[in-house]
C-alpha cells in the first residue's frame, strides 16, 4: 500500500495552550535574563521557539548566543510544565477522533512539523493526552528556520521506515502562511486550518493546496484528502 506521511503543527492546529506558551516565555525571560516583557509586538505564531527566543534577545540588545538560547529554552520548557495545568487550553474540534482514526490506518505515518522545541512538544501533547499517536517530528531543536524543517521530518522518516517519502507522498497541516510556506519548501501537500489566528480568507491568499475550517468533520476530511 502507497504510504503517506503526515506532518502537523501543534499550536492553533491541533491545540491552543490558552496562553501557556506565552506566559511561560515571560517568565523564563524574567528569570534568566531580569527583565519583564509583555512580548507585544514579538512575532510568535508559526515561528520557531529558537527564532522566537532569537528576537526577543535582540529587542532587548542581548546577544542571542547558543548559551543564552539554550538557558532561555531551558527555563521556557521549566515554566512551559507549570503553565499548562494553569491555564485553560484545549485540544481543538475534532482533533482526538480524527488522529485516532488516522493512527488505525496502517498507511499513514503519523509526525509533528513544528516550531516548538521537542521537549516543549511533548509537555504540551501530554498534557492534552496524544503525544503517543505520533511517531516522531521535526522540532525547533533541528533549526531555527522552520521552512528546514520539513527535510529533518522527512529524514527521520527514511531512518524509520527504510524508504523514501517522495513530496507527494507528504501532507503539512498547520493554521499559518509558515505552515504552508514550510510544506512547499518541500513540495508537499499543503493543508491549512482557520483554528489560529489567521481567518480563511487570510490563508486562502498564501495558496494552500486545502483550506478548512477546523478538524471536526473528520469523515469529510479524510475523503476529501484521501487518508
Ligand atoms: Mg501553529
Amino acid at each position: 500500500m502507497r504510504k503517506r506521511l503526515l506532518l502537523f503543527d501543534i499550536d492553533g492546529t491541533l491545540i491552543h495552550s490558552g496562553g501557556a506558551g506565552v506566559h511561560a516565555l515571560i517568565a523564563a525571560f524574567r528569570e534568566r535574563f531580569g527583565i519583564t516583557d509583555d512580548l507585544r509586538g514579538i512575532e510568535i505564531a508559526g515561528m520557531t521557539d529558537s527564532g522566537i527566543v532569537t528576537s526577543i534577545l535582540k529587542k532587548h540588545n542581548i546577544p542571542a548566543t547558543t548559551e543564552n538560547v539554550s538557558a532561555f529554552l531551558d527555563s521556557y520548557v521549566h515554566f512551559l510544565s507549570l503553565e499548562l495545568p494553569r491555564r485553560e487550553g484545549k485540544l481543538l474540534p475534532g482533533v482526538l477522533e480524527l488522529l485516532e482514526e488516522l493512527k488505525s490506518r496502517p498507511h499513514l505515518v503519523l509526525a509533528l512539523l513544528t516550531g516548538n522545541v521537542s521537549r516543549g512538544a511533548q509537555l504540551k501533547l501530554e498534557h492534552y493526552g496524544v503525544w503517543h499517536l505520533f511517531e516522531f517530528g521535526a522540532f525547533a531543536d533541528d533549526h531555527q528556520d522552520r521552512n528546514q524543517l520539513g527535510s529533518f521530518a522527512r529524514a527521520r522518516a527514511r531512518e524509520k521506515h527504510g524508504r523514501e517519502f517522495s513530496a507527494s507522498q507528504i501532507d503539512v497541516i498547520g493554521d499559518t502562511p509558515r505552515d504552508i510556506a514550510c510544506g512547499k519548501a518541500i513540495g508537499a501537500r499543503t493543508i491549512a486550518v482557520a483554528t489560529g489566528k489567521w481567518s480563511r480568507e487570510q490563508l486562502a491568499e498564501h495558496q494552500p493546496d486545502f483550506l478548512i475550517d477546523d478538524l471536526s468533520n473528520v469523515n469529510e476530511i479524510i475523503d476529501t484528502l484521501g487518508w
